[in-house]
């Protein structure tokens, strides 16, 4: 349930280096395949972003948790945000509390600015 890859040997609808390739396997149709040193470089992973609900008390501030993941902390290496409409975890998504601030933060939009893992 990875969130996909990225290629860097192929461009973006942007045009910018970094082609979404979706699937488990790290494999871009031009031919870069992540499981071979010589294209380690130009295809990872792509992080998913998991909802860490906005803190009750604390303003500007989230749980410090994921949403899928009631036992899990935001902390290093994960992404995660209180804007339910930078979320990608799908996980995240199915959850009451997602549910909750997104019909809270109203239609999704993207954000200027996404929080980054802390
Ligand atoms: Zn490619
Ligand atoms: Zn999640």
């Amino acid at each position: 349930m990875g969130a996909g890859f990225k290629c860097l040997n192929c461009l973006d609808e942007q045009g910018m280096p970094g082609k979404v390739v979706p699937g488990d396997i790290p494999l871009c149709a031009c031919g870069v395949d992540g499981r071979l040193p010589e294209y380690k470089n130009y295809i990872f992973a792509r992080v998913s972003t998991h909802f860490d609900a906005p803190h009750d008390v604390l303003r500007g501030r989230g749980c410090g948790k994921r949403a899928c993941d009631d036992k899990s902390t935001t902390g290093e290496n994960v992404s995660s945000s209180g804007h339910t409409a930078a979320v990608t975890c799908e996980q995240c998504m199915k959850t009451d509390s997602y549910k909750k601030w997104a019909a809270i933060q109203g239609t999704p939009t993207i954000p200027e600015e996404h929080d980054m893992a802390l």
